[in-house]
């Protein structure tokens, strides 16, 4: 019918997504209606579908939060891009705008804030609707598959280097080189940094080598910080950006960072329990940080673009038809993904 999208719906916890069709739903004040061109697979779907996080979803749910698609029509009230312009949507759907962190320019961690594919429905849709002040527009002729990724897995590395205030031809440790990974090292060298590549798998290190990892290092060699510290040599390894999901890459960051280094801690362990134990006389006397980082506020999208556009950063994508959005979910909960998988409609 005309007026029905296809979409895959989460309706309960652990259970898998249930593909149907429902109406093209109908902006409101403040929101745009947008034609899903492209919407990226990224691991945090997987853990909102399989209840992974403390904090359940809204159910039923449309996940997804990596979205390319073209504005269609307005809700009442609503300025914006123009009808017919090409637009990203990220996770960060929404924010209060009035509240302390959201006036610090910190609106990840507004109280109030919508993630898009979470609080607010996703991209695993043939339409979206999103809050017209949240959307970035983008050139009409982009590659919606290969930039879909920008938008979730860009904006977020993106950010985390940001955050660690690092020098030009600073050595940055790219700990994961899976769908954020690829972004970071990307990431890196369009900031001027040299990212050293960290992963287990043989194909996600070259991959990473061909997107401008200085060097590689397989992680599970016997002394992966000892490792990272020679490469980096007299320069130091000034930070270590952990996107692998795992508590020994963590503690492995904390170990290779030079004094005054950085470890950005952006990959989410599958439960929330996971705690770190940390040497609180290293990080005193060496002044080692350990720096949070949470997606990407707007001005953080807004910049990812532009360097995005301006480097030539784009993902290495497999991309698959919204109808096997469960196959991708599948694939990625058995780590068969070499770079990101997005859905097409
Ligand atoms: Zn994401
Ligand atoms: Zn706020």
């Amino acid at each position: 019918m005309a007026n029905e999208m296809t979409r895959a719906l989460m309706q309960e916890m652990g259970a898998p997504l249930v593909l149907g069709c429902e109406a093209i739903p109908t902006p409101g004040p403040g929101e745009v209606l947008i034609r899903v061109f492209a919407c990226g697979v990224c691991h945090s779907d997987l853990h909102i579908v399989d209840g992974d996080w403390g904090l359940p979803p809204k159910l039923p749910l449309i996940p997804g939060h990596e979205v390319v698609g073209e504005v269609v029509s307005y809700g009442p009230d609503t300025t914006g891009p123009a009808v017919g312009a090409v637009v990203g949507v990220a996770w960060n759907g929404g924010a209060c705008g009035h509240c302390r962190a959201c006036l610090e320019g910190d609106e990840t961690i507004c109280r109030e804030s919508e993630g898009t594919g979470f609080s607010r429905d996703g991209g695993y849709a043939d339409y979206i609707v999103a809050r017209a002040a949240f959307v970035a527009e983008l050139p009409k002729d982009i590659d919606a598959a290969r930039f879909a990724p920008v938008l979730c897995a860009g904006v977020t590395t993106y950010r985390g280097l940001k955050r660690a205030q690092l020098r030009p031809g600073a050595y940055v440790a790219v700990i994961g080189c899976g769908g954020l990974g690829q972004m970071a090292v990307q990431y890196a060298r369009a900031m001027g940094f040299r990212p050293i590549a960290v992963d287990l798998d043989a194909g996600k290190l070259e991959l990473a080598t061909r997107l401008g990892a200085v060097a590689t290092v397989k992680g599970d060699v016997a002394d992966l910080p000892a490792e990272l510290r020679a490469i980096a040599g007299d320069a130091g390894l000034r930070a270590a950006i952990v996107v692998a999901p795992a508590l020994s890459a963590f503690t492995a960051a904390i170990a290779a960072i030079s004094p005054g280094g950085a470890v950005i801690f952006i990959a989410l362990p599958a439960k929330d329990r996971d705690t770190l134990p940390v040497s609180i006389s290293t990080l005193a006397n060496f002044e080692k940080r350990l720096i949070g980082s949470n997606v990407g506020t707007r001005a953080d999208l807004l910049e990812a673009v532009e360097l995005a556009l301006t480097a030539g950063i784009l993902a290495d994508v497999e991309t698959l038809p919204l109808a096997e959005a469960n196959t991708a979910l599948d694939r990625l909960r058995r780590g068969q993904v070499p770079g990101r998988l997005v859905l097409t409609t």
